[in-house]
C-alpha cells in the first residue's frame, strides 16, 4: 500500500496541531465579550502560514489536525457541534485564503514582495475572515444562542480573525523561510540594538496602553509606537517588524482584557474594535514597510549582480579582442616578414646572391635621380668575363656557375658599402660607384681586373683562372646638373668601352671618351 504521508510530515502536522491549540486556547480564555468572541483570533495564522509554504498534498493532514485540536480546546467552553462548526469554519477560512493568495502571488509564497502583502491582505484578512465571519453569523444565527444580532457578530468574528491573520501570519511564514534557507548571521550590533530597542518598546508600550498617565503628567498616545514600528521595519525588516507589532499587539490585548482603554469609549464593544483597527493599522504599516524595503534591496541586489555579470562579460570580451589583436599583428608581422623575403628574392640572383638586373636598374635609377639633386657625379663600371664559354666547354656548366659564384665577393671587396652591384645577365655585372668621376672609377676598375685575373678557382680537382674586360664611364651632364644623361645611355657608353676593352685585347679596362 502506498504511504499517504511520511513521519517527518506526520510531525509537521501535529506541531501545527499543537501550536494551534494553544492559540486557540488563547483566544477562548482572552476573550472580552460574554460570547466568547476572541478580540483576536491568533490560531488560524498558524494554518494560513503552514498551508501558504507546505505543499498541497501535505494539507489534509493539518487540516485535520486543526479540527482535533479546535475541538480539544472549545470542548470545555461549548458543545461539541458548536467545537466542530468553528474548527469547519476556521478550515474553510484558512482553505480559502491560501489558495487564492498562492494561485495569484505564485507558488513560492512569501512576503518579500509588496505585492503579495497585498495578495495576503485581500484574501485573508480581509475577503476569507469575512466571508467565515459570515458563515459563523449565519450559525449562530440559525441554532438562536447568541445575544449579539447578526451583523455584530459577523463583524467580531471578521475582525478577531482578521487581525490575528494580519498579525502573526507574516511572523511565522518569515521565521519558516529563515529556518529553510538557513538562518542569516545577525552582527552583534544588531543584536544589541535590537534588544535595546525592544526593552523601550515593552516600556513605552505598557505607558501608553495603561490609561494611567496623571504621573507624568502628559498622554502618550498608542499611535506613537506606529514610528516604533517603522524604526523597526527599517533596522530590522520584515521579521524585525513583525516581532515589533507582536509585542505591540500583546500590550494592547492583555490591557484590554484587564479593562483599560487606551482611549476613551462608550462601550467595551467600542474599546475592541478601537483596538483591533489600531493594531492592524500598527502592522500592515510596519509590516508593508519592512515588505517594501525588502523588495527594492532584493531588486538592487539583483540589478548589481547582472551588472557585474555585464562587467565579467565586457572584460571577457575586451580580452578575447585583445587576443585578436595580438594574432593579427603577429600574422601581420609575418605576413610583412614574408614580403621583405619576397621582395629580397625577387631583387636578388639566385646564382651569385647579388642583385639582379631588374633590381640594379630600380636601384641606379634612384641613386641617379638623388645624385641629380645633390649635384653629384657618378660611374659605371661593365665587367665581362673573357671566353667564359671556353670555361663551360672545358670545365662544364657546373664549374662555369661555380666562376660566377666566386667573383662576386671578390668584386665587392673592392667597392665601398654604397655603391652598387648587380648581375646583368650571363657572365656581365655592371657597378654604379656613386660620387665617383671617371679616373677613380678606371682605377677602382683596374683592381678589380687584377683581383680577378690573381684568382685561383679551385673546381672538381680542376684549377680554374679567368680574365674579364671592364669598360669604365663617368655621368655625362649634358648642359647642367639638372639635365644629367639617363641610366640607358651610360650604360650603352660604359658597353662601349668594354667593347673597346675587348677588342683591343681582352684583361683590360677601358674608359669612354664622352
Ligand atoms: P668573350 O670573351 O667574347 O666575352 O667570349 P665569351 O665566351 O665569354 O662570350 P659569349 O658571350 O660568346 O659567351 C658567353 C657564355 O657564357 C655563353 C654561355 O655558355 C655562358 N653563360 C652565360 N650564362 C651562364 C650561366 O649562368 N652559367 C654558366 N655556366 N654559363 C653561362
Ligand atoms: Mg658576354
Ligand atoms: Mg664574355
Amino acid at each position: 500500500m502506498r504511504k499517504c504521508f511520511t513521519f517527518d510530515q506526520l510531525k509537521i502536522a501535529i506541531l501545527i496541531s499543537c501550536a494551534y491549540y494553544a492559540l486557540a486556547l488563547l483566544g477562548v480564555y482572552q476573550t472580552v465579550s460574554a460570547q466568547g468572541i476572541a478580540i483576536v483570533w491568533l490560531a488560524n495564522a498558524v494554518i494560513l502560514a503552514a498551508l501558504l509554504i507546505l505543499p498541497y498534498r501535505q494539507w489534509p493532514l493539518i487540516l485535520i489536525g486543526t479540527l482535533v485540536a479546535e475541538v480539544i480546546a472549545d470542548i470545555s467552553t461549548f458543545p461539541i457541534w458548536s467545537a466542530v462548526s468553528f474548527g469547519l469554519i476556521n478550515i474553510l477560512e484558512v482553505t480559502l485564503a491560501a489558495t487564492l493568495i498562492r494561485r495569484i502571488s505564485g507558488e513560492q509564497f512569501d512576503f518579500d514582495k509588496l505585492r503579495r502583502g497585498g495578495y495576503f491582505l485581500l484574501f485573508g484578512p480581509l475577503i476569507a475572515c469575512a466571508i467565515a465571519g459570515l458563515i459563523g453569523a449565519t450559525i449562530n444565527l440559525k441554532l438562536g444562542n447568541s445575544a449579539l444580532d447578526y451583523s455584530k457578530f459577523w463583524l467580531i468574528w471578521w475582525f478577531g480573525d482578521a487581525l490575528g491573520l494580519i498579525l502573526l501570519t507574516p511572523m511565522i511564514v518569515v521565521v519558516w523561510r529563515f529556518f529553510e534557507y538557513g538562518i542569516p548571521k545577525i552582527p552583534n550590533k544588531i543584536i544589541i540594538e535590537a534588544t535595546l530597542f525592544s526593552l523601550i518598546l515593552v516600556l513605552i508600550g505598557i505607558y501608553a496602553f495603561s490609561g494611567n498617565h496623571e504621573q507624568l503628567q502628559f498622554l502618550v498616545s498608542p499611535l506613537l509606537l506606529l514610528s516604533l514600528g517603522v524604526y523597526a521595519a527599517i533596522r530590522f525588516g520584515v521579521l524585525g517588524a513583525t516581532f515589533a507589532v507582536t509585542i505591540v499587539a500583546t500590550l494592547a490585548v492583555y490591557q484590554l482584557t484587564q479593562g483599560i482603554y487606551p482611549y476613551s469609549t462608550k462601550s467595551v464593544q467600542e474599546a475592541v474594535w478601537l483596538t483591533q483597527e489600531y493594531l492592524a493599522l500598527i502592522s500592515v504599516v510596519s509590516v508593508g514597510l519592512a515588505i517594501l524595503m525588502r523588495e527594492i534591496n532584493n531588486q538592487r541586489r539583483a540589478l548589481e549582480e547582472k551588472e557585474y555579470a555585464l562587467r565579467m562579460h565586457n572584460s571577457t570580451l575586451e580580452s578575447h579582442v585583445h587576443e585578436r589583436t595580438l594574432l593579427l599583428e603577429k600574422a601581420n608581422n609575418a605576413l610583412h616578414e614574408a614580403n621583405i623575403q619576397l621582395a629580397h628574392i625577387a631583387s636578388v640572383d639566385e646564382l651569385t646572391g647579388i642583385a639582379n638586373r631588374q633590381h640594379f636598374r630600380t636601384e641606379a635609377q634612384r641613386e641617379l635621380n638623388r645624385l641629380k639633386q645633390d649635384n653629384q657625379t657618378a660611374s659605371m663600371i661593365l665587367i665581362d668575363l673573357d671566353y667564359f664559354k671556353r670555361v663551360n666547354d672545358t670545365y662544364g656548366h657546373g664549374a662555369g656557375d661555380f666562376v660566377l659564384k666566386s667573383i662576386a665577393e671578390p668584386i665587392r671587396q673592392s667597392l665601398r658599402p654604397k655603391d652598387l652591384l648587380g648581375r646583368m645577365g650571363g657572365e656581365e655585372f655592371f657597378i654604379l660607384l656613386t660620387e665617383t668621376n671617371v679616373n677613380s672609377a678606371a682605377n677602382i676598375a683596374e683592381r678589380i681586373r687584377q683581383a680577378l685575373e690573381s684568382l685561383e678557382l679551385h673546381y672538381d680537382g680542376n684549377m680554374i683562372k679567368i680574365t674579364a674586360s671592364l669598360g669604365v664611364a663617368e655621368l655625362n651632364k649634358h648642359e647642367n646638373w639638372s639635365n644629367l644623361e639617363d641610366l640607358d645611355d651610360l650604360t650603352s657608353r660604359a658597353d662601349q668601352a668594354l667593347y673597346r676593352a675587348k677588342e683591343h685585347g681582352r684583361n683590360r679596362v677601358e674608359t669612354a671618351t664622352e
